[in-house]
């Protein structure tokens, strides 16, 4: 009787056990649960506030300036007569070593997306490329993603074949958190232009690149440097947030739409601008 009663009780013990140790595994597997739910509904709230920011609303508030690097090509160029080439050019090694510099300084790299976003870091940089060379994927990017740095590359959109991005390039570079702006359809002097024919290649080049991305695209580059008041009016009109130009100097944000840049070239030493 005894032994059966205790034979009873070890078998509640077991029981009793058993349970908590299933309510034990349950309640681990729900707090991991709530846990990852909470990290994607985190990711997921930084991504809507970026898209959400009422426009108008960020650029009254931007009374800061940021410096912009403003690149064309990462190649050498081996032709010491090719003067224009040479202008627009920074060597690869070179370009890396302009990216260790940015690090042991502690810049940190910023796109137009950030700033809409109010996410500025202490000493921020933005590194702008021009025209939307291939060689900004094959060169650039690799020593940008190394570093885990981020860039802004101005697109043409009816230039992507042969030396220019591929559309693939272009989506694959934006889902690395690259950041795409447009720079127009033809790459033509928007100031020599009509109205009409200006306001085409400053607005339809946006819409051309949103269907590659699938996102909004918020900047433009002047082509050339060339714009006037109408053309701003109409890259504003267009819907795009900043804008840069070829002047030279740091860029005043109170002024989205004209933002000055500095010109890396072959000779450029870095340290004369971001100390
Ligand atoms: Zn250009």
């Amino acid at each position: 009787m005894r032994l059966a009663k205790m034979k009873n009780k070890n078998l509640i013990v077991k029981i009793l056990f058993s349970l908590c140790l299933l309510s034990g595994i349950v309640l681990t597997i729900c707090i991991a649960q709530v846990i990852s739910r909470g990290t994607t509904l985190q990711s997921y709230t930084v991504k809507a506030s970026t898209a959400n920011i009422p426009h108008e609303e960020t650029s009254k508030a931007m009374k800061f300036e940021i410096p912009i690097l403003m690149y064309h090509y990462i190649r050498v160029v081996d032709n010491p007569d090719d003067k224009t080439g040479i202008n627009l050019s920074v060597a690869p090694d070179k370009f890396s070593e302009q990216l260790d510099y940015l690090e042991e300084e502690g810049y940190h790299t910023i796109n137009f997306r950030d700033v809409l976003a109010g996410s500025i870091p202490e000493k921020p940089v933005i590194l702008t490329f021009d025209d939307g060379y291939e060689d900004f994927y094959t060169s650039a990017y690799p020593e940008l993603k190394k570093r885990n740095m981020t860039a802004v590359s101005y697109v043409i959109t009816g230039k992507t074949s042969n030396r220019y991005l591929a559309k693939e390039q272009i989506r694959e570079l934006s889902n690395s958190g690259i950041e795409i702006g447009s720079h127009t359809l033809s790459h033509l002097s928007l100031s020599l232009l009509g109205d009409e024919k200006a306001e085409k290649e400053i607005s339809l080049s946006k819409q051309v690149l949103e269907e590659i991305i699938g996102q909004e695209i918020i900047s433009f580059c002047y082509p050339a440097g060339r714009f006037n008041a109408k053309t701003v009016e109409l890259v504003k009109k267009s819907g795009y947030d900043f804008a840069t130009t070829t002047k030279a100097g740091l860029a005043n944000f109170e002024n989205p739409l004209v933002l000055s840049r500095y010109r890396m070239n072959a000779n450029t030493n870095i340290s004369n601008y971001l100390k």
